[in-house]
């Protein structure tokens, strides 16, 4: 089947930060297929291994493709971005910085390695690693403020979920009209945690279908893989994001089977898996990935207040 693209945003076409005051020089309707071209997290600063990475322009550091405006999205709506396809660079580079990471505390060089991908492998230092290209940045303007493409929150953003990949349904709540999608960072692989800071960083493109559930929305951002849907929390602390991802599924097992708090926490002991995915960002993430047959869409939607 051809699918024929509505949009293409250039990849020269960026924001650093999450925010309404944003002006959206690109337009697409629910049901349209749009492709958003993009550049590694570092900027496209680190050319190779030599490049001093206290040579980098942080303020050129997570751009993310857009925004782009989708026709009749409001407030309390829910936009639909399933993930076709994600093409990659056949080079992708990962850094580490000093102070950064799970190991921030420990003395070590700022390093940066580059990789090539190959006949089908990342190859970081002659040890090949199987690609799993993903997207790191996807979100909408919050309901207030400006947030840093950094950090993530209730709008998406930096949320570093190894599952927002190829076939995945990212379900995330509008705040303003439009709810301008930006999209960026991808990764040519990354495991839970990032422990190091970075994955492997690469420029690519990523083709989505946009559409609207209208009325109702998540109260996180949600990812739809596989036989689950995972609520996406985050928090100051892991301890902080592990709470909230609890008390929305334990809330999401509530509605779909209508049980008290008490079974449903009981419940989502048996069922619900909390997931890291990463503890390295502004925000810590943490996801609850709660099996479809415990709970429907509707269930992880709420109306507006
Ligand atoms: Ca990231």
């Amino acid at each position: 089947m051809v699918v024929s693209v509505s949009v293409r945003l250039p990849r020269d076409y960026v924001v650093y930060s999450f925010s309404s005051r944003h002006v959206p020089k690109f337009r697409a309707y629910p049901g349209d297929v749009v492709v958003f071209e993009t550049v590694d997290a570092l900027g496209g600063q680190v050319v190779d291994e030599s490049t001093p990475l206290e040579t980098i322009d942080w303020s050129r550091v997570n751009p993310a493709t857009g925004p782009l405006y989708v026709e009749g999205a409001k407030p309390g709506d829910t936009l639909i971005v399933e993930v076709e396809s994600i093409r990659i660079a056949d080079r992708a580079v990962i850094v580490a910085v000093p102070g950064s990471g799970a190991l921030h505390d420990r003395k070590f060089n700022a390093a940066a390695r580059v990789m090539e991908i190959r006949g089908g492998k990342i190859l970081f230092r002659g040890i090949e690693v199987e690609p799993r290209p993903m997207i790191g940045v996807i979100g909408v303007a919050p309901e207030e403020g400006e947030y840093p493409t950094s950090t993530s929150g209730y709008h998406g953003g930096n949320m570093d979920v190894a599952l927002i990949t190829q076939g995945s349904r990212v379900y995330l709540p509008v705040f303003v009209e439009g709810a301008l999608l930006a999209i960026g960072d991808l990764h040519a692989v990354q495991a839970d945690g990032e422990l190091c800071v970075a994955a492997a960083e690469v420029s690519g493109e990523v083709t989505v279908k946009l559409s609207l559930i209208k009325g109702k929305r998540p109260r996180y951002p949600v990812v739809e893989y596989g036989d689950r849907y995972s609520v996406i929390a985050f928090g100051k602390d892991l301890g902080e994001a592990v709470y909230r991802a609890s008390e929305e599924a334990v809330a999401v097992l509530m509605r779909s089977l209508g049980l008290s708090f008490e079974d449903a926490y009981m419940l989502a002991s048996l069922v619900v898996d909390l997931r890291i995915n990463q503890v390295v960002d502004p925000m810590k993430g943490v996801r609850a990935e709660i099996p479809k047959r415990y709970a429907k869409l509707e269930h992880l939607l709420v109306p507006a207040p």
